[in-house]
């Protein structure tokens, strides 16, 4: 370590550079010490930077002492990706990281310039008084921040139709791991060192058929896993900066500390409807969702009918989700909408899909809030389970090409009965993102062999179907140590070439998007002493 040694060392020196607070005591070391993971580390010490400047600062401070940083945004990730053992970095949920820095509007486009910090329904708050919206809408809008929405490639549920936050992000800035602060919108800021690396880096990918290959075949599926190289192939459709951007999506704090987002928004859209469509067989509901897809709807979500069970034993559950049968939530929007909604009842009909019952629809404003709501409030309402029984984000964010989803499910189903775990299973079947909810009685012993032997299972299916580990969630240190079976050798390494153009010293998030490390390494306290 450093000649700073000891904690109160570090803190002392860290609070003398810094206007904002630098904590150290024993409730703010161990609300940090989670997310919403099955991990949990200690920090050292946890800064919360008072404005850019002062961000830039502990991050030279930490480079120049040697201390690993993790940025931290509203800690919603259920990957691991914001816990770390030296200086967690985590920004304020008030004052200078919640400004909105600029809004401009034009017709059927607008994009807004927020500080990294922001909520973000706040975000989406201030876009809808303005007429807009961000079409990525995450479920954990109350609790997680935007810049934490672009560092792990957020989407929602309507990425469907409008795809992740990436497609969304036009430019960000960000504080290098050496203290540079660098503008995406500004070539000067960025450094020469970063620029040559990146573009020797991106002739390599370009002039690489098979790495081009995959990078091609795989950009229509909805990933977070791993860097964001689909970047390098759109290189030359705009300039170095906005390709850098996009790099950052899904970087999970491993590249450099983001401080500020440019994003595109699209006008909001009022008419909308849903329609429920109900399932005896959980594949049979993922076939309708193959054959729905393309028409032009929203968005598609599946809830199996345990899903809507465990909710029923909360008291939550209503006759909507009636928990006797699966569920498919389609949500239909614009003028098209009523041909949408009959094409989907006709394709059903004519291609012979056998539904338990008839579907409905549902057109008002408030019933549809109502039901997101519930489908939104599926998770909270599985981490409420009880003391002992935990819905373990273990295999919770999994993605297939849809037209293999319903042989994928089944396959799922048959590892969950070998396994002998029930599972909460639903997400957004309609881009093949699935959330996989297994319970867990963590008084019972041999938890973690029963994770690792849970993940390699399902993980060799996804690998089967030339699947994802990632939709969504971002990689985190859940995904990483299986990282390198998604993607090959080749495009691993040169994941590991772009760690080392941005930081070279390893200083940013040790562990987290790339680690030899295995799945069970970290575990929360109480799944770790359950033997
Ligand atoms: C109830 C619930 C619902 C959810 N629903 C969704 C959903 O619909 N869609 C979805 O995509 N995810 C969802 N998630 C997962 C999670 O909310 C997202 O991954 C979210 O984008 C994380 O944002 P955060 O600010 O909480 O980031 P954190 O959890 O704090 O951090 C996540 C990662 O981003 C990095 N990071 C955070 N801020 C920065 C920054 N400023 N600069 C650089 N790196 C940074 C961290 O180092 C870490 O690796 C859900 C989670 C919960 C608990």
């Amino acid at each position: 370590m450093t000649a700073l040694s000891g904690k109160k060392g570090v803190v002392n020196k860290l609070q003398s550079l810094l206007q904002g607070q630098v904590l150290s005591d024993e409730t703010t070391l161990t609300r940090f010490s989670h997310d919403y993971s099955i991990y949990e580390i200690r920090p050292l010490a946890v800064v919360q930077p008072y404005d850019v400047e002062d961000l830039q600062k502990v991050i030279r401070f930490a480079a120049g002492e040697g201390f690993h940083i993790t940025p931290r945004g509203g800690g919603s990730g259920t990957a691991g990706g914001a816990l770390g053992k030296e200086i967690v970095v985590a920004l304020p949920h008030d004052g200078f990281w919640q400004q909105v820095k600029s809004f401009n509007s034009q017709d059927t486009h607008a994009s807004i310039t927020a500080r990294a910090g922001m909520l973000h329904n706040a975000l989406q708050d201030t876009l809808k008084k303005e007429g807009y919206h961000l079409p990525a809408d995450v479920s954990s809008a109350g609790i997680s921040q935007i810049g934490g929405n672009v560092a792990t490639k957020a989407s929602g549920p309507h990425a469907l139709k409008y795809g992740s936050i990436d497609r969304f992000v036009e430019h960000i800035e960000f504080v290098t791991p050496q203290g540079e602060l660098v503008n995406t919108s500004e070539p000067g800021s960025i450094p020469t060192r970063i620029l040559k690396q990146l573009d020797t880096l991106s002739q390599r990918i370009l002039s690489d058929t098979s790495i081009r290959g995959v990078l091609e075949a795989r950009r229509l599926m909805k990933t977070s896993s791993g860097y964001n190289l689909f970047s390098f192939l759109d290189k030359n459709q705009g300039t170095a900066g906005k390709m850098l951007a996009q790099l950052f999506a899904g970087s999970n704090g491993t590249l450099g500390y983001i401080t500020q987002v440019e994003l595109l928004a699209e006008p909001y859209e009022n008419s909308r409807a849903t329609m429920l469509l109900y399932f005896a067989d959980l594949a049979e509901a993922a076939r309708a969702v193959n054959a729905i897809r393309n028409l032009g709807v929203a968005a598609i979500e599946i809830i199996s009918r345990e899903t809507a069970l465990l909710m029923g034993k909360k008291e939550y559950r209503n006759n909507v989700l009636e928990g006797e049968n699966h569920t498919l939530l389609v949500e239909f929007d614009g003028h098209d909408m009523y041909t949408q909604i009959e094409a989907v009842k006709q394709i059903l009909r004519q291609e012979g899909f056998t539904m338990a019952r008839e579907p409905v629809v549902a057109t008002d404003e408030a019933d549809i809030a109502r039901l997101w709501k519930l489908r939104k409030q599926i998770l909270p309402f599985l981490n409420n389970l009880g003391p002992n029984l935990k819905a373990l984000a273990v295999v919770n964010d999994v993605g297939v090409d849809p037209r293999h989803l319903a042989d994928f499910i089944i396959e799922l189903q048959n590892i969950f009965t070998k396994h002998a775990v029930e599972t909460a299973i639903y997400g957004h079947a309609g881009s093949g993102n699935l959330h996989l909810r297994p319970i867990f009685d963590i008084s019972q012993g041999g938890l973690q062999g029963r994770i690792k032997r849970l993940a390699d299972d399902v993980y060799g299916a996804v690998f089967r179907y030339n699947g994802t580990v990632a939709g969504e969630h971002g990689t985190g240190r859940l995904k990483a140590p299986y990282l390198q079976q998604e993607w090959g050798d080749k495009i691993y390494n040169t994941m590991k070439e772009v760690k080392r153009i941005f930081d070279p010293d390893g200083l940013f998030n040790p562990g987290v998007l790339l680690s030899g490390g295995s799945i069970t390494d970290n575990l929360r306290h109480e799944l770790r002493n359950s033997f």
